[in-house]
């Protein structure tokens, strides 16, 4: 099978990763699309993370520097569950184009490993996207090696970010090593 693996981030994709490549006739390749990001600075670290990563893994990752602030900032609400729905679609959407255009058999995402996203939502919504697109979705719950993508990401001096992505995620972590970013100056230059 030759399957596209939406990679949210590094610490999430490693152990799927991983666990994909050492799967008999799996041909796995990667794509990092994640407008989500905010702000410029954040995105760079992470994206910085998933080339050395792809690098470690010997992985195949086409990379996607997309930003959408403006639409972040616009046109997602402050209201949770609707503006995960909308992050969710977008970044799996973007992915089964790439993966049709490229001649995948299949796509899956990393998000699936997280205990804190909507599982049950990115899995029927993976399902349906694939379908329209004339795909498979590989569906697994790769939440039992969340620990173990942490540990190897902790292990290999991965960048751990310590909120989900997008401005009001970022307004929403309460973790104290979070860094300090100036949304306002982000907004003025749309980055
Ligand atoms: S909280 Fe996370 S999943 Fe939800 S919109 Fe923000 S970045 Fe996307």
């Amino acid at each position: 099978m030759k399957l596209l693996l939406h990679i949210c981030c590094a610490p999430c994709a490693v152990a799927v990763a991983d666990t994909l490549i050492s799967k008999p006739g799996m041909v796995l390749e990667g794509v990092f699309y994640n407008p989500n990001i905010h702000p410029a600075e954040e995105f760079q670290k992470r994206m910085d993370t998933v080339k050395i990563m792809a690098g470690d893994l010997d992985l195949p990752v086409a990379f996607f520097d997309d930003n959408k602030l403006d639409y972040w900032k616009s046109s997602l609400k402050t209201d949770k569950a609707l503006r995960c729905r909308t992050c969710y679609s977008l970044r799996l959407e973007n992915t089964a184009k790439f993966a049709r255009e490229n001649n995948f058999d299949a796509f899956t995402t990393s998000l699936l490993i997280s205990p804190y996203q909507d599982h049950e939502l990115i899995k029927s919504m993976g399902y349906s996207i694939a379908n329209k697109y004339g795909l498979d979705f590989y569906y697994e719950d790769f939440r039992e090696l969340y620990r173990k993508g942490r540990e190897i990401s902790r292990a290999r001096n991965y960048y751990m970010q310590k909120y989900c992505g997008c401005f009001y995620s970022y307004s929403e972590s309460d973790h104290p090593k979070k860094p300090i970013y100036n949304f306002e100056q982000a907004f003025e230059k749309n980055l």
